[in-house]
C-alpha cells in the first residue's frame, strides 16, 4: 500500500474543503461589502444633489432679493417723477442721485436710456458718470439686453403699453432679470428691470432700465441662507474639480466658474459605522478559514503521516531506522526472482555482534542502543550498490549482497564488515570494542529458496560463532546436520528442562575389588523427541553458553536427591559445571534443594573440575568452605587432564580425586602412564583423599588399580550408567545384577 492511498492528501483536502468554504464566505462578504459601498456612494450622491438644490435655492433667493431691492428703488417716491424723460444729463445727476445713494448695498447701480445714456448712477455710493458705466458695461450688457428684450416682447403683445396702474411688483415680474456672473475676481448678482414711464401719455415704458450689481460671496451666501454642510463653500475656476460644485456663468475668458464645497457624505458615516463590523467579519472569516485550513491540513497531514509512520514502523526497525526482517524477506524474494533467469548470484550475510550483551550489562541499555545505532551506521558504509542492510533485532543484522560474481565478493564484504566493527566505539562515557560473527549463504548455489537460504546463512553464522567469533564463515555442505543438531539443542533445551524431558542415569562406583557399591554418579540424559538421544557432552557446553546450565544442574540435583534418598548408605555424586559453581547463589541454591528434598548433605558428592578452582580460586574456596560446613563433600573430576597439581589442590580440601579415563586408555599403550597413575594414587592417599579411577573397562586395569591402592573404581567393566530403578535392584542384590551385567558385557 502506498502512503497516500485511502487517505486524502493534504493538498487535495485543502482544495476540496477549505477553499470552497472560504470562497463562499468571501463572495458573500464581498456582495455585502459591495452593496454597502454602493449604498454609501448613492447616499453620498443624493446628499450632494440635495446640497446643490439647497445652494441653488439660496442663490435664487439672493437673486430675487437683489431684484426686489432694485424694484424698491424704482418704486421710491419721486423717483419716476424726477426721471422725466427726456432730460439732460446734468439735471438727472442733480435730481435723482439721492435715492440710489441711500438705498441698498448695490456696488454699482445705473438707470440708463435705450441709448445707454446714464440717467443716474452710483458706484460704491459715489455718483457715477458715463465713463464708469462704460467700464461696467461688459458686466451689465447681458442683463440690459435681456430686460430690453422682455420689454420689446411686452410691447409687441400689448402695443408697447402696460396698464396705467401698474404696480412695481408687476413691472418687476414682467421685466426683471437677475443673473449671477463671475468676472474673474468676484461673483456678482447682476439685476435689471424696466422702469414704467407713468408720466407718458400711453402709460407705456419710456425705455429707462435700471441695472445694479451686488457681490455674492460664499460667506454671504452661507450666512444669509439657512444652509448647513457648506463649511468650506468657495468659488473656484479652472480645471480642478471639487467633489461637489455648482457651475455659474462666467464672463468670457473665465472658465468654468463655480461654487464648490466639500459635500456632506452621509454614506461615509454609514460606512464608518458598518465598516468595523465588516472588518470584524472579514477577520473572522480569515481566522475561520485559516483555522479550517490549518485543521484540515493538520488532520490530513496527520493521517498521512500516521499511515506513513505505521508503514515505516511495519518495515523498519525503530532503533536503527534500518529495514526490518519483513522488509528484508520481501527484498530477498524479489532479488531471488530477479536472478532466476540470469547467471547472477545473491548472497545473504547474517551478522551477530560479539560481546554486545556485555556492553548492555556494563554500560546500560542506553549505551547498548547507542552502540546499535553506531554499528548500523558503520555497516551501512560497507555496502555497495543495491545491497541492503537490515536489523532483525537485538544484536542481529543481515545483509543482502547483490550482483555477487563469486564467494570472494562476499568474503570481501564480510572482511569490510569485520574491520568496520572491530574499531572501538564510543558509547556513553566509555570506549568499547566488540566483534561480529558473520554467516554467509549464496543463492542460487546454496539454495534458491528464501527460507532455506536464510536458514543456511544462520547455520554458517552459528559455526562462525562456535569457531571463536569475530570471523565469517560460508555455509558448506555437511555443515548442515551437525550444526542443525547443535542449534536444535540450543533452541529446545530450555523447554526440555521445564517439560521434564530430561532423564538421569546412575553409574555405580565400586570398591576396588568390585564387590561393593559405594556410591553412584548421576549422569544426565536427553532423549530429544526428534533427534533422539543427545549425549551430555554435546548439550552441556551449549547449556553453559546459553546460561541454562544452572537450571539444568538444579534439576539434576533435585532428581538425584529424590532417587538417592531411597539408597541409604551410599553417596550420590552430582556433576557441577564451573559456570554453575560460579553463580553467587550457588551455595544457597544447592543447600536449599538438598534440604527441600530431605537428603543428607553428607551423602551428596559434588564433582568439580580443575577449571573451577583455577579460574577464581578465592571464590571457589569460599563456596567450598561453606558447603563443607553444611556437610557436603567434593570430588575433583577428570583429574590429570588439566592443571593437575595435587599440592595446589590441597588448599581446596577435596574429599576425593577421580583419575580421568584418558589415563587408563594410555596406560595400556605406554608404561609411563602407569607410573603416573601409580604416583597420583600414592600422593592422593598420602593427602588423605579417596582416589577413584574412571572408565575402568578391563580386568587388567582393575588389577593394576587395585594393586597400586586405588580406593574406588567406576567403569563399564562393572556397570554402565543405568536408570534409578536398576540401581535399586543392584543395591538389593548386587551379586545377581553384576553377574548378569558381566555376562552382558562379555
Ligand atoms: P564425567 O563426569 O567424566 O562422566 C563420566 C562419563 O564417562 C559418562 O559419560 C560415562 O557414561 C562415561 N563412562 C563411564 N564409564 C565408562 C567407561 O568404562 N568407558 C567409557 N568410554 N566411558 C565411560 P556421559 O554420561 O556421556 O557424560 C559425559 C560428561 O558429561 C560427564 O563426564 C560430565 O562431565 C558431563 N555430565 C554428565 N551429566 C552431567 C550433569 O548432570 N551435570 C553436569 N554438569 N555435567 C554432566
Ligand atoms: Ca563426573
Ligand atoms: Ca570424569
Amino acid at each position: 500500500m502506498t502512503p497516500s492511498s485511502g487517505v486524502v492528501a493534504p493538498r487535495a483536502a485543502t482544495a476540496r474543503i477549505v477553499w470552497p468554504v472560504a470562497g463562499i464566505l468571501l463572495s458573500m462578504l464581498s456582495l455585502a461589502v459591495g452593496g454597502l459601498i454602493w449604498t454609501g456612494q448613492r447616499t453620498n450622491e443624493l446628499a450632494v444633489e440635495r446640497q446643490r438644490m439647497q445652494l441653488v435655492g439660496a442663490i435664487e433667493s439672493r437673486k430675487r432679493q437683489a431684484l426686489e431691492d432694485l424694484s424698491r428703488i424704482a418704486a421710491a417716491p419721486g423717483t419716476l417723477e424726477s426721471l422725466r424723460w427726456p432730460m439732460d444729463a446734468a439735471r438727472a445727476q442733480r435730481q435723482i442721485g439721492a435715492p440710489l445713494e441711500d438705498h441698498f448695498d448695490f456696488e454699482a447701480s445705473f438707470i440708463v436710456t435705450p441709448e445707454d445714456f446714464v440717467v443716474t448712477g452710483r458706484i460704491d455710493g459715489q455718483p457715477a458718470d458715463q465713463r464708469a458705466f462704460a467700464m461696467h458695461r461688459p458686466l451689465l450688457a447681458g442683463v440690459l439686453a435681456d430686460v430690453r428684450d422682455r420689454v420689446g416682447q411686452l410691447a409687441l403683445r400689448r402695443d408697447g403699453r402696460l396698464a396705467s396702474a401698474v404696480s412695481p411688483e408687476a413691472v418687476m415680474a414682467a421685466t426683471g432679470v437677475s443673473r449671477i456672473l463671475h468676472d474673474g475676481v468676484k461673483t456678482r448678482i447682476v439685476v435689471g428691470m424696466a422702469l414704467p414711464d407713468e408720466a407718458s401719455a400711453q402709460g407705456a415704458f419710456g425705455g429707462l432700465v435700471a441695472v445694479a450689481t451686488r457681490t455674492l460671496t460664499a460667506e454671504g451666501l452661507r450666512d444669509g441662507a439657512l444652509m448647513s454642510g457648506f463649511d468650506d463653500l468657495r468659488i473656484e475656476t479652472g480645471q480642478s474639480a471639487s467633489p461637489a460644485s455648482l457651475y455659474i456663468v462666467g464672463l468670457e475668458g473665465f472658465r468654468k466658474p463655480r461654487f464648490a464645497w466639500t459635500p456632506e457624505r452621509p454614506g461615509d458615516s454609514v460606512m464608518e459605522h458598518v465598516f468595523p463590523s465588516i472588518m470584524i467579519a472579514l477577520l473572522a472569516i480569515g481566522v475561520f478559514s485559516a483555522f479550517m485550513f490549518a485543521h484540515v491540513r493538520f488532520v490530513t497531514t496527520d493521517l498521512v503521516n500516521r499511515e506513513a509512520q505505521a508503514n515505516h514502523l511495519a518495515h523498519h526497525d525503530p532503533l536503527s531506522g534500518l529495514p526490518n526482517r519483513v522488509n528484508f524477506t520481501k527484498r530477498l524474494d524479489s532479488e531471488l526472482s530477479r536472478i532466476r533467469d540470469s547467471s547472477e548470484s545473491v548472497a545473504v550475510l547474517f551478522l551477530d555482534l560479539d560481546r554486545f550483551k556485555e556492553v548492555n550489562d556494563t554500560f546500560g541499555h542506553g549505551a547498548g542502543d547507542e552502540l546499535i545505532r553506531q554499528v548500523a551506521r558503520r555497516l551501512a558504509d560497507t555496502l555497495r550498490g543495491a545491497d541492503m542492510l537490515s536489523r532483525f533485532g537485538g544484536d542481529e543484522f543481515a545483509i543482502i549482497q547483490t550482483r555477487v560474481r563469486g564467494p570472494s565478493d562476499s568474503a570481501a564484504l564480510a572482511q569490510r564488515v569485520l574491520e568496520a566493527v572491530q574499531a572501538p566505539f564510543h558509547v556513553g562515557a566509555g570506549e568499547v570494542t566488540i566483534g561480529v560473527s558473520i554467516g554467509i549463504a549464496i543463492a542460487p548455489s546454496d539454495s534458491r529458496e528464501r527460507d532455506r537460504l536464510m536458514k543456511l546463512a544462520d547455520l554458517a553464522l552459528y559455526r562462525a560463532k562456535n569457531e571463536g567469533r569475530n570471523r565469517y564463515s560460508f555455509f558448506e555442505l555437511g555443515m548442515d546436520d551437525a550444526l542443525r543438531l547443535r542449534k536444535a539443542v540450543e533452541d529446545d533445551l530450555r523447554d526440555a528442562i521445564s517439560r521434564n524431558e530430561l532423564d538421569i542415569v546412575y553409574q555405580p562406583q565400586f570398591s576396588a575389588d568390585g564387590r561393593k557399591v559405594l556410591g553412584v554418579e548421576a549422569l544426565v540424559r536427553w532423549n530429544h523427541p526428534i533427534y533422539g538421544p543427545i549425549p551430555p557432552a554435546n548439550f552441556i557446553p551449549i547449556a553453559e553458553e546459553r546460561g541454562l546450565v544452572g537450571l539444568l544442574g538444579e534439576w539434576v540435583l533435585r532428581q538425584a536427591c529424590r532417587d538417592g534418598r531411597r539408597w541409604p548408605g551410599i553417596s550420590v555424586a552430582v556433576n557441577v559445571s564451573p559456570i554453575q559453581f560460579r553463580h553467587p547463589d550457588f551455595v544457597e541454591t544447592i543447600a536449599r534443594i538438598v534440604s527441600e528434598e530431605e537428603m543428607d548433605p553428607g551423602r551428596v558428592e559434588l564433582e568439580l573440575t580443575e577449571g573451577v578452582i583455577v579460574e577464581d580460586a578465592d571464590t571457589a574456596e569460599n563456596a567450598m568452605m561453606e558447603l563443607r560446613a553444611r556437610g557436603f563433600r567434593f570430588a575433583l573430576d577428570d583429574f590429570g587432564t588439566g592443571y593437575s597439581s595435587l599440592i595446589y589442590l590441597r588448599r581446596f580440601a577435596f574429599d576425593k580425586i577421580k583419575i580421568d579415563r584418558s589415563f587408563l586408555e594410555s596406560m595400556e599403550s605406554t608404561g609411563e602412564s602407569a607410573i603416573l597413575v601409580h604416583s597420583v594414587v600414592h600422593l592422593g592417599r598420602a593427602l588423605g583423599l579417596t582416589v577413584t579411577a574412571e572408565g575402568v573397562e578391563t580386568l587388567e586395569q582393575q588389577r593394576f588399580l587395585q594393586a597400586v591402592g586405588c580406593h574406588q573404581l567406576q567403569g563399564y567393566l562393572f556397570c554402565r550408567p543405568i536408570p534409578a530403578a536398576e540401581i535399586h535392584d543392584l543395591l538389593a542384590n548386587p551379586a545377581d545384577v553384576l553377574r548378569n551385567r558381566a555376562r552382558a558385557v562379555a
